[in-house]
């Protein structure tokens, strides 16, 4: 088996060559390269989709993230939690904007903030919390935005690896995550579950006010033309991408149950080792797995990478150095910081290959082989 990855987005083209091809050529006709009618009808159907009233687009996750923090019209010094346990965007937004990242630990099972950790991370100056629906799990939400509204204290979502993903209140009632938060932020770079075939991110509120601010400040801050009321900055989401995102975005859910398959087939295989813990399904979320990240004990990681890698199955580790421990966020004091679940995860996490058109036979030749490595 030779050509194994991670994300095969080459596969997932084929199978949509026709209609994707068919929208680029229209929006190169039309030559509405920036703001085209398609970014609109792009913001209009994903609104719908996740039940928000209002989608922002701009031009990758990581704006989406900055551009949301301003809007909060948050000052310098101001705290704001966020997990170590993320990709690194989630917190340099926060450092970027001299707002003060304020780390707190996840749960083993979920790889999702842990709310006794966030409880007492909160302090007079805690203004937002950041939950990251890591690996496509929702984040426990009902707990998280009772806290919130207890403190007064804003919750921005990050949903960069979770669209399409569901949360399951107690009293039975659902929201997509993303729909949950103040706002919420995604990515739509490529490998993402709802991925372009270039950068692009967006937005989502139900507040109006929020809304027109998103706008203004991912146009310049302004809303009349040459007019600006403040300080924003230059964040679109190209027209060719919104074309492509329409055809993906129709195609979310079956995308995302063919990762939930995918999982199905992995935790089957690996189900009861004593070397091997799957990825825990929290009731309350319908998992999109992003990742199908493993815990693996009593096996060295990097024997177990490199046996696989021989064998042309790759993995990734996802991630190698957690935030409170990167260099660039050194001032805000790492040292200080006891994150135990955070670090134990570190050493032990994998993630396989996993996308939309994994077959039963690539599944087969990962999961035998594995098992046959880690012995
Ligand atoms: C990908 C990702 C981002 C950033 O998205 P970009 O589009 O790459 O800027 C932010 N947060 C998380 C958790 C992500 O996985």
């Amino acid at each position: 088996m030779q050509h194994l990855q991670m994300v095969d987005l080459k596969r997932q083209y084929q199978n949509i060559k026709a209609e994707v091809d068919t929208a680029i050529q229209h929006v190169i006709e039309s030559a509405a390269f920036i703001g085209g009618p398609d970014v609109q009808s792009f913001s209009t159907e994903l609104a719908q989709y996740l039940g928000v009233k209002h989608v922002i687009p701009c031009a990758n996750g990581t704006d989406a993230l900055q551009i949301a923090l301003m809007a909060l019209g948050l000052k310098p010094g101001d705290e704001v939690i966020t997990p170590s346990y993320t990709y690194i965007a989630t917190v340099e937004v926060v450092a970027l904007l001299r707002l003060t990242p304020v780390f707190v630990d996840v749960d083993p099972d979920t790889y999702t903030m842990n709310m006794d950790s966030v409880k007492k991370a909160i302090t007079s100056k805690t203004k937002a919390i950041i939950p990251v629906h890591l690996y496509g799990q929702s984040v426990n939400m009902e707990p998280l935005l009772a806290i919130a509204k207890e403190h007064n204290i804003a919750v921005v979502e990050d949903n960069a690896q979770a669209i399409g993903s569901t949360y399951t209140f107690s009293n039975g009632s659902t929201a997509k995550t993303g729909a949950m938060g103040v706002i919420g932020c995604t990515s739509f770079f490529p490998s993402k579950n709802l991925g372009g075939y270039g950068d692009g991110g967006a937005m989502f509120t139900n507040d109006d006010e929020l809304a027109a601010k998103l706008k203004m400040i991912a146009n310049h801050g302004q809303q009349v033309r040459y007019y600006h009321e403040m300080v924003g900055c230059n964040s679109r989401l190209d027209t060719i991408q919104a074309a492509i995102l329409r055809i993906k975005l129709r195609k979310l859910d079956e995308y995302c149950y063919a990762r939930r398959k995918a999982a199905d087939y992995y935790d089957k295989a690996f189900k009861n080792h004593p070397k091997i813990t799957t990825p825990y399904r929290a009731p309350y979320s319908y998992h999109v797995f992003h990742q199908y990240t493993l815990q693996i004990d009593g096996f060295d990681r990097d024997v177990l990478q490199q046996k696989l890698a021989e064998r042309n199955i790759p993995s990734m580790i996802y991630y190698p150095v957690p935030c409170h421990k990167q260099n660039m966020l050194k001032e805000f004091g790492s040292a200080n910081y006891v994150l135990p679940v955070t670090d134990m995860l570190q050493d032990k996490v994998i993630s396989l290959p996993m996308h939309t058109e994994l077959t039963e036979e690539e599944l087969e030749y990962i999961t035998k082989n594995l098992l046959e490595i880690i012995g």
